[in-house]
């Protein structure tokens, strides 16, 4: 039979002089119980925190990738809604600086456009997480998206509702290219500031260059009469100016030939003339101007007719991106 273990301890005893062993009472027993427990458990919590401070569990792991992939994806979302947001700037500044003032309208109200944030604060359901700040300030931002797109959609059904009874505006506004472009490669410099080919100063461009081969024809962009066809030394050369109607007039620069008549009434798409390089020029290209009310505007914003918003957006891209005009 195996004798259950015994500890003892060592004491003094005062009456032999002589130190002796002394078997454990309960006392004893209680007090190691408690002393071995407490070592157990030391070593148990700091194993663990040991274990999860610099180790990580296959959990821990896909929750920091799920995290990580939704950061990204936040981000990204946030950097496309930024670029919606610029669109459709770019569309309520067409809006009001050419569909609404077409048909002489004032620009739609700001205070539509831009609508305040109402009612319920919708971010306190999401404050408290160490993403607050960055959900809360994409669901405002889509939130005002929303708001300016509503708004916009508003501000077009009033222009459509103008445009069903404006027929003879509609075919008198200048609002085709003034020569074949289809695949957009005859841009050759837009409105703007420019370096002038002759002087090589820098100079405000007010209309733009299409470059194009001496004898290309040359269209009417609106219905309307002309009021000048005549050939000058410098300048413009022989050029062409045609008066719409609402406003409206375009000219038509450095013909070689021009066709049409002082007094004669022309139709959109008819053609006026043939590129040439007459008057102030360095290549054969033409030079077109649009005037709304006595004022040059860019003529970039009155192709409204035949382009498309990819036409467009490449239209604008490359007439901004030339920097000498050819005058
Ligand atoms: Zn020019």
């Amino acid at each position: 039979m195996v004798m259950a273990k015994r500890f003892h301890k060592i004491r003094y005893n005062e009456q032999s002089l002589r130190m002796e062993q002394v078997p454990y009472d309960l006392k004893d027993y209680v007090l190691l119980a408690v002393k071995r427990i407490g070592v157990l458990v030391l070593i148990s919590f700091g194993s663990i925190y040991i274990f999860d401070t610099y180790f990580e569990s296959p959990t821990d792991r896909a929750q920091r990738r799920e995290i990580a992939f939704l950061e990204d994806r936040l981000g990204t979302m946030d950097e496309d809604m930024q670029d919606m947001a610029i669109i459709l700037e770019d569309i309520s500044d067409r809006d009001d600086a050419i569909y609404r003032s077409i048909f002489g309208v004032e620009s739609y109200p700001s205070h539509l456009r831009n609508p305040g944030i109402g009612g319920i604060d919708r971010s306190r359901t999401l404050r408290g997480y160490d993403h607050s700040q960055a959900v809360i300030s994409s669901e405002e931002r889509l939130a005002e998206l929303q708001r300016k797109l509503v708004a916009q959609s508003r501000s077009f059904e009033e222009v459509l509702d103008l445009a069903k009874n404006q027929t003879e505006l509609l075919k008198s506004i200048p609002a085709i290219q003034p020569v074949r472009n289809e695949d957009m490669k005859r841009m050759a410099s837009g409105y703007g500031y420019r370096i002038h080919p002759i002087y090589k100063v820098r100079k405000m461009h007010y209309g733009m260059d299409f470059s194009a081969p001496t004898g290309t024809e040359i269209f009417a962009t609106g219905d309307g009469e002309v009021i000048m066809a005549k050939r000058t030394w410098n300048g413009f050369g022989r050029h062409v100016i045609i008066r719409h109607g609402f406003g409206y007039e375009t000219l038509y620069a450095h013909m070689s030939k021009v066709l049409v008549r002082k007094g004669q009434k022309v139709k959109r798409g008819e053609v006026i003339g043939l590129v040439g390089s007459t008057g102030t020029s360095v290549a054969p290209h033409l030079h077109y101007e649009v005037h709304k009310d006595g004022r040059k505007v860019n003529p970039a914003q009155y192709y409204f007719n035949d382009l498309t918003p990819e036409q467009y957006e490449e239209m604008l891209k490359q007439s901004a991106s030339s920097n000498q005009s050819f005058d």
